[in-house]
């Protein structure tokens, strides 16, 4: 498992550079055909051993959420703009890195003192503070247009759980690594790492359009939310809304934003979760969507479907995740690659 290289390498979409080069060290001796699309995805093949059965395309992908410099005050801070989804509530007080150098900052708030009835956070009224102290300082360590990264180490927190960045979705890009450096499987895997999935699914569409497979897997990190609602009794323990839980195994997705999962292909991971004692959880909240999403619906169209890898606070600096959940989803995903075939997609 490369999860901490991976977590902790930058990669904000459309700058997967540090995040790519990873991962092609890791899967070169495993796959053949890769190649680099003009968009940045890496696509590759693992070939199977039987002819006859479906080729499988399996995506994650490489980009994080973040930011991107847009302008300098006169006093030298920096202003800039969300690179994906971020809660700008949680931004105030965080280091980040900025840029090809990584030159650290820290986005400012106002001190406690002067904020006690402040309830509103926006990001156009944040900057970050890098120590310089006027606008020519600052425009020569920084450019506009940069990244901007959380700042962020990767921690064992028990035996069993972890903390880091953006394990959405480098938590998808580790199983899929560990998934290619295993013996061959009866299918040939379409392999796809994708770009800019985080700013509208577009790596995927891509790569899909150009590996045209059979069906379809999407591996991610996703929204476990099994933590007290701060709107309920705070006596009541069953009083939240989870969406899915960390440690109860991989969450299989029934519909999202972007897709309704095809019943076969969900059916056919429940059936082979069950037979292989893996638990599973069923996602149904409808917000967000994934590479899936794109991958359904490119050329004549594939069933598709989502393994996802519960994760707590996703799109922030210090995402947790079970190290059990992630090798049952490692083993549902290779127990699926073992017995699909064209029956069960009919
Ligand atoms: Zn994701």
């Amino acid at each position: 498992m490369i999860l901490k290289e991976l977590s902790e390498a930058i990669g904000v979409s459309g700058k997967e550079d540090a995040v790519r080069k990873i991962i092609l060290a890791a899967i070169q001796d495993h796959v053949t055909d890769i190649r680099i699309d003009p968009m940045g995805n890496i696509t590759a093949l693992k070939q199977g051993t039987d002819k006859n059965r479906p080729r499988v395309m399996i995506a994650a992908h490489m980009d994080e959420i973040g930011f991107m410099v847009t302008g300098y005050d006169n006093g030298g801070l920096i202003r800039f703009a969300a690179v994906g989804g971020v809660d700008d509530r949680i931004l105030p007080g965080l280091r980040v890195k900025i840029g090809d150098d990584q030159i650290p900052g820290v986005i400012l708030w106002t001190p406690i003192h002067l904020n006690r009835d402040s309830k509103v956070v926006k990001i156009s009224n944040l900057r970050i503070d890098i120590g310089a102290n006027s606008k020519d300082a600052a425009k020569a360590k920084v450019n506009i247009g940069d990244r901007i990264a959380f700042d962020s180490e990767f921690v064992e927190l028990s035996e069993t759980t972890v903390r880091g960045k953006a394990f959405d979705d480098r938590v998808g890009c580790s199983l899929l690594v560990d998934v290619l450096q295993a013996e061959p499987y009866p299918v040939d895997i379409l392999v796809a790492f994708t770009v800019q999935e985080e700013v509208g699914l577009r790596g995927a569409q891509v790569a899909a359009q150009t590996l045209n497979p059979d069906v379809a897997f999407a591996l991610e990190g996703t929204t476990a939310h099994d933590i007290p609602n701060p709107a309920a009794d705070p006596d009541d323990d069953d009083e939240h809304n989870p969406t899915c839980r960390m440690g109860s195994g991989p969450a299989l997705t029934v519909m999202d934003r972007s897709m309704i999962t095809h019943p076969r292909l969900l059916r056919f991971l429940r059936e082979t979760a069950e037979q292989n004692n893996i638990p599973y959880q069923l996602k149904t909240q409808l917000g967000g969507g994934t590479d899936a999403g794109q991958m359904h619906l490119a050329g004549a169209g594939r069933p598709a479907a989502v393994i996802s890898m519960p994760c707590r606070y996703i799109h922030s600096p210090a995402a947790i995740l079970s190290k059990v959940d992630y090798q049952n989803t490692l083993k549902l995903i290779q127990a699926a690659l073992h017995h699909i075939t064209f029956e069960v997609l009919r």
